[in-house]
């Protein structure tokens, strides 16, 4: 009846293709919504990059003459307008790609450049760059794409004119992006310069930047438009679609294997029930005080059909995820009913909240109460949060006459520790390993087992620490009025049998030992305890 009731917890892993379809589209859809955003910030930063570079070109090109280079250029000029010069001008130096005409103008009138015949301009307005010598004005064209800047240079009396050519500005337009492009140059104070492709400003995803350059007083716009706003968009949606088919087939592999993993090892868990695999174990608790055994906890072994033991860190998880644990305790309780005439003291049963929840525990005492059902008590963690405090509540009221109690497992290794204490009134706590370890050591958590403790005699909690494994805790701990020790210094998790090898040896012991020392079962090194090797667990995760 219960292994039905833990099936029908988890219907939801009957769909396992559902939620991997789910995991596959999501990231695609995620890319389609975030596409746009993505093509646009990429696109602003090439903008903004590929304006940067045009200002680096805007100095280059107009600061040359002013440099040490250009000034000892300009002096190996005669300022003739002879043959000599002609050829100087028609050289590199003075003529390199981005020049169309360099031209000498002397005092005199005379007048000579790299072309065949001299260039006659008028220019309306002339702008000095600022702190060079160098002039700057347009030429008369009235369309801006046409128009040319043309500089003049002064040295002494004469001057050296030079107009650049449009088809290098362009074709270094086109090398950051073929037909993406508009410059618009703005010499404050002088007719509009522009270069690229005509009608980018006028397309649908047009975009502009604009930067003001001081050295040069101008300010340069880069317009692009629809071809680049493309090339973009194309772009990053092929990479992100790539990137998230990637992504999307490996989360949804993982999870589809996860999910088949899952349910083999709920289908193991569902057998081992059916073959009765769940036996307890036992770790005794002792008073040091009495060096008495006060108690047990039961903790679940799985013995496989192999014969081997699986710990139970590598199914609890699941078993309680998958409901599973419920029969799975109610296995264990029937053979721990069985092996109470056998047991010394209380036995502690690890619990989960749902038991709690669902009053399954009083359904179970009421059909196997006996005197020895008496001795039982519960653990508690915050592992899986408790939701129904109030039917929790009247679960533990029911039991109050039926059980010995109930504890809060780890406590400190939840947030909620104190308040589980004090909705569902436990007065026991067990102190967590994790908190036991730091004993000795300058671990910081070495204040909160300070603090643990201090809280559990402020509260009269009944304190048992977990994990004790060396003299050193357990004086520690007894020296700070922890009595109850549960650890490897007193024996492992053992089965029946041994467990009752270690009443006898432990009450021999104290047959011999009258008057017991300090050290109490740390006489085990006395009387060695025979330490169960567990065989390796199956690697089934
Ligand atoms: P837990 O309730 O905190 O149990 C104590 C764990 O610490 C046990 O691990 C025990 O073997 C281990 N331990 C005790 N003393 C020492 C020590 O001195 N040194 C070291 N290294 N370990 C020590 P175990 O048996 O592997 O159980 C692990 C956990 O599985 C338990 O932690 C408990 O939360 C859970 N568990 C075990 N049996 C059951 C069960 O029947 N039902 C439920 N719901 N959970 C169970
Ligand atoms: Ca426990
Ligand atoms: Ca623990």
């Amino acid at each position: 009846m219960l292994i039905k009731q833990s099936k029908h917890q988890t219907h939801w892993c009957k769909a396992p293709w559902l939620h991997t379809l789910l995991i596959f589209i999501i990231p695609l859809l995620l890319v389609a919504l975030i596409h746009p955003q993505i093509a646009q910030y990429e696109l602003e930063s090439k903008l903004q990059q590929d304006l940067a570079l045009l200002e680096q070109s805007m100095l280059k090109q107009t600061i040359s003459a002013a440099t040490p280079e250009g000034k000892a250029n300009l002096s190996l000029l005669s300022w003739s307008c002879n043959e000599a010069d002609i050829a100087l001008l028609r050289s590199t130096e003075f003529s390199p790609k981005m020049v169309r005409l360099v031209q000498m103008e002397l005092a005199n009138g005379l007048k000579c450049s790299n072309l065949p015949s001299p260039y006659n301009y008028l220019a309306k307005k002339t702008k000095k760059i600022p702190l060079t010598e160098i002039k700057i004005s347009t030429s008369n064209d009235q369309n801006p794409f046409f128009r040319d800047f043309i500089f003049e240079f002064p040295v002494g009396e004469h001057s050296l004119i030079a107009i650049t050519n449009s088809t290098v500005f362009n074709s270094f337009l086109t090398e950051l992006c073929p037909n993406c492009y508009q410059v618009d140059i703005q010499y404050h104070g002088l007719p509009l310069v522009s270069r690229g492709k005509q009608t980018v400003s006028n397309t649908k995803n047009s975009r502009t930047v604009s930067r003001y350059i001081p050295a040069l007083d101008l300010t340069q716009t880069l317009n692009s438009g629809d071809a680049m706003y493309q090339l973009f968009y194309d772009k990053i949606w092929l990479n992100l679609v790539c990137l998230s088919l990637v992504l999307s087939s490996l989360g949804a592999i993982s999870y589809w294997h996860w999910q088949q993993r899952r349910i083999s090892l709920e289908s193991m868990l569902v057998n081992g029930l059916k073959n009765s695999e769940f036996i307890p174990f036992y770790q005794p608790i002792i008073d040091t005080r009495s060096n008495q055994i006060v108690g047990q906890e039961m903790l679940v072994r799985w013995r496989r059909s192999d014969g081997n033991l699986v710990l139970p860190n590598q199914f609890i998880p699941y078993a309680e995820d998958s409901g599973l644990i419920i029969p799975i305790t109610e296995s264990t309780l029937a053979q721990v009913k069985r092996d109470m005439p056998k047991l010394l003291g209380w036995v502690s049963i690890n619990i989960v909240a749902e038991h709690l929840e669902k009053g399954l525990l009083s359904q179970w005492l009421d059909k196997h109460e006996s005197c020895d059902t008496q001795r039982l008590c519960f653990e508690l963690t915050e592992r899986k949060p408790m939701e129904n405090f109030e039917q929790a509540t009247i679960e533990i009221e029911r039991l109050a006459s039926q059980c010995q109690g109930f504890k809060l497992d780890d406590f400190g290794t939840g947030f909620g520790g104190f308040s589980y204490l004090q909705k569902l009134g436990f007065n026991s706590i067990k102190i967590d390993k994790m908190f036991i370890d730091t004993i000795g050591t300058d671990d910081l958590k070495a204040g909160v087992l300070k603090s643990i403790i201090a809280f559990g005699h402020e509260s009269k909690m009944e304190m048992i620490a977990e994990g004790v494994e060396t003299q050193v805790q357990a004086d520690y701990l007894s020296e700070r009025g922890v009595y109850l020790h549960q650890g490897y210094l007193y024996s492992q998790p053992v089965g029946l049998d041994e467990l009752q090898h270690f009443y006898d040896l432990h009450l021999n012991k104290e047959r011999a030992h009258n008057t017991l020392n300090k050290a109490g079962f740390a006489l085990t090194r006395r009387f060695p305890l025979k330490k169960i090797k567990f065989p390796k667990p199956p690697n089934l995760l």
